[in-house]
């Protein structure tokens, strides 16, 4: 018989714990196959792992992943993969946003042969604002990167085993998970889901932490900023010649003028300003070089239960 692991990663989620696994349990007892749900515990400090080891006790097809303190779902993500079981390995979170009853569908779908099988969201159930950063996130992500992101990406997916060992084999530290999963390629399929909201809690990514994946995204695959750094710097160099040809020419042969020390301040000031600007995202690669080099664990797990 197959076997179906679930990864789930957890942050302060104590009030959809419950909830969640009295979802979830029936729905995957109506699945013929063997499953286990492998939580990633991210460093919360609530009653998250407490109440999680309470089902292990009694359940173990329940596991448990502790990480030493936080360390980002991607990390928690990478966690799960890594130590999942099943021949299909499926990703969604305890918030009850992507709905357990659309597990069989998933399954089914992934049955047919396909390597990978994303959630797209039939609506987005989603403050305006929320909404509109999606669009622009994922709008700038195409650009910069060249991936092909399915419109409308819901958390839930699902994968074979034949996937998560490619998925395992990048090591990046800086990991934009939905990149990798996109990169990955292989065979390919979807199917929508429909949302609710979020049962309980609060989301974990306010705007700055949502602005720093936009840049982990960016920065992890697309080199397009360094390419504009030396587009740009041809423009100007250009742009200098020919203001040098242009002023020349109306000295020597239409009026001579005195030009003012401001023009030639100002023009330091911005050839300055943007040669430190792109020096700077010269540094930023810089600095993911140097913490790709130290090769350091991709997590850092403090305890588990049942595996
Ligand atoms: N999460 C995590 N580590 C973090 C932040 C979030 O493991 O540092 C988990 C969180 O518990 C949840 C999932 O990642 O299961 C997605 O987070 P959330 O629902 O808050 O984000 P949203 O759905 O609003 O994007
Ligand atoms: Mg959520």
């Amino acid at each position: 018989m197959k076997k179906l692991s679930l990864i789930v990663p957890v942050y302060f989620e104590e009030d959809c714990i419950n909830q969640y696994l009295f979802e979830t349990i029936p729905v995957l007892d109506n699945i013929e196959m063997e499953w286990e749900i492998v939580f990633i515990d991210d460093g919360s400090k609530d009653k998250t792992q407490e109440l999680i080891k309470a089902f292990a006790d009694r359940d173990n097809r329940i596991k448990l992943i502790e990480f030493s303190y936080n360390q980002g779902k991607q990390a928690a993500v990478s966690a799960g993969i890594n130590y999942a079981t099943g021949d299909y390995l499926l990703y969604m979170d305890p918030d009850l946003q992507d709905p357990p009853n659309e597990i069989p569908n998933f399954v089914a779908e992934i049955e047919k042969g396909y390597d990978l099988v994303f959630g797209v969201r039939k609506e987005k159930i989603d403050s305006t604002i929320n909404k509109i950063y999606s669009r622009i996130f994922w709008g700038t992500l195409n650009k910069f990167t060249g991936l092909e992101i399915p419109k409308g990406l819901a958390v839930m997916r699902i994968f074979n085993r034949k996937f998560a060992e490619k998925f395992m084999q990048y090591r990046e530290q800086n990991r934009f998970i939905e990149g990798i999963f996109i990169h990955v390629g292989m065979k390919r399929s979807q199917i929508e889901v429909s949302q609710r909201k979020r049962f309980a809690g609060k989301s974990k990514f306010n705007f700055k932490r949502k602005m720093q994946l936009a840049f982990d995204a960016i920065f992890d695959f697309s080199e397009l900023p360094l390419k504009l750094a030396v587009r740009l710097g041809i423009f100007m160099s250009l742009l200098g010649v020919l203001s040098f040809i242009i002023i020349l020419f109306f000295k020597l042969f239409i009026i001579d003028f005195a030009a003012g020390w401001p023009s030639i301040i100002s023009g330091i000031i911005l050839s300055l300003g943007i040669q430190l600007f792109f020096i700077g995202i010269a540094a930023i690669y810089i600095g993911r070089i140097y913490k790709e080099s130290k090769q350091r664990p991709l997590f850092s797990i403090k305890e588990m239960t049942n595996l």
